[in-house]
């Protein structure tokens, strides 16, 4: 089923609700939801609230309403992300391998990339997106630890973005015994069927993650925003890399809504010298700049919209005011400062799950069931 997303309908989104409630009507399946970072700061406008305003305990609690077996924060795959990506980094730095190293988290400049750049596909990081990785968690470790037939595990994403539908379909990502994620559906989506079923999502209570697999950083909430990935890549590959403890972990430089950005942070002896770009003319901008050696980095972060997931294509429409994107940023910066925690590689959540089942981090097991591979695609 599609709905018109443009006055002329020239361009259609695919709409995956009924297939969303049909998994929860259905009694022998066990469906879980993860839900991505950028949502909690946007959902609550489509109920008439301030923009920026959070609403993730809401949320919690509408999705249990709602039938959900589980609800999870895909937060948890964004600091196992970290654990992956922070350690790539610093492998390719140690060993001359190929820098930059390049977030891999945004599905639509990896297609880009694919078409566009072809003879930049060892610049990505291999890690699956946040999402992904924890639907691969869901579906192992998960069902193995509550004894559930992976089979009978529906993986529900909420994301900011339609183009986690059409990621979630990549034959690389789906070749496993079990798909990784089953459905994804829009923060849009999610509120029509807050509607559709009846709930007063505005005086609703505040709820808890379940858990386990449900404690997470403030590194993991960043990834909504433009230049969070790298900053959250940072505070860790920084403790790892010196040793020493990071005291302050908000890296100014690597924030605010310019479209391109270039920074250089110290690392113990070391400069890191990082891009960050958001939009895809800006993107072009920085991979011709790395193919054509005009500036060298270490690490670079491209995130498709502009601004980042905060203001993706599946979040409520912000009609290209830029100030409803601020406030979702500072209310992600926020939600950050609020947290306990602050560095991926500090979730207990995360280190036990290394413990029990994933070995060490970029290590074989991590390597088979965390990361994938990009291909050449045709020019387009
Ligand atoms: Fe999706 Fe946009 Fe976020 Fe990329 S930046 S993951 S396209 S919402």
């Amino acid at each position: 089923q599609c709905v018109q997303v443009c006055p002329t309908a020239a361009l259609t989104e695919a709409y995956h609700v009924d297939k969303v409630w049909e998994a929860i009507n259905d009694p022998d399946k066990h469906v879980i939801v993860q839900t991505a970072p950028a949502i909690r700061v946007a959902l609550g406008e489509l109920f008439g609230m301030e923009p920026g305003t959070i609403v993730t305990g809401k949320m919690v609690t509408a999705l249990k309403r709602m039938g959900f077996d589980a609800v999870f924060d895909t937060d948890f795959g964004a600091d196992l992300t970290i654990m992956e990506e922070a350690s790539e980094l610093i492998y390719r730095i140690q060993n001359n391998k190929t820098l930059p190293i390049l977030t891999s988290c945004c599905p639509a400049w990896v297609k880009f990339i694919e078409h566009q750049f072809p003879e930049l596909l060892e610049v990505p990081s291999t890690c699956k997106s946040p999402h992904i990785m924890f639907g691969t968690i869901a579906k192992t470790y998960y069902a193995e630890k509550n004894g559930i037939d992976p089979d009978n595990i529906v993986v529900v994403s909420i994301m900011p973005c339609i183009a986690k539908k059409a990621e979630a379909k990549r034959p690389e990502l789906t070749k496993d015994e079990h798909n990784n994620v089953d459905i994804v559906v829009t923060t849009r989506e999610l509120g029509a069927m807050i509607k559709e079923a009846g709930i007063e999502f505005v005086n609703l209570p505040e709820s808890e993650y379940d858990r386990p697999l449900g404690e997470t950083t403030g590194a993991s909430v960043i990834f909504g925003t433009t230049g969070g990935v790298i900053e959250a890549a940072v505070r860790t590959a920084y403790e790892w890399m010196t040793g020493e403890e990071l005291k302050n972990v908000e890296f100014e430089q690597l924030r605010g809504m310019d479209g391109f950005k270039k920074a250089t942070v110290r690392v113990g002896d070391k400069d890191l010298r990082i891009g960050i770009a958001s939009g895809l003319g800006n993107a072009r901008e920085l991979l011709e700049e790395i193919r054509e050696g005009k500036d060298k980095y270490d690490a670079i972060e491209i995130m498709a919209c502009p601004g980042g997931c905060i203001a993706g294509g599946g979040q409520p429409y912000h009609h290209g005011n830029y100030e409803i994107v601020k406030k979702r940023q500072e209310a992600i910066y926020q939600e950050d400062r609020n947290k306990k925690l602050r560095k991926s590689h500090e979730n207990p959540e995360i280190l036990k799950l290394y413990k029990e089942y994933l070995g060490e981090p970029f290590g074989e097991v991590a390597h088979r069931l965390l990361h994938t591979h990009f291909e050449e695609r045709e020019r387009i």
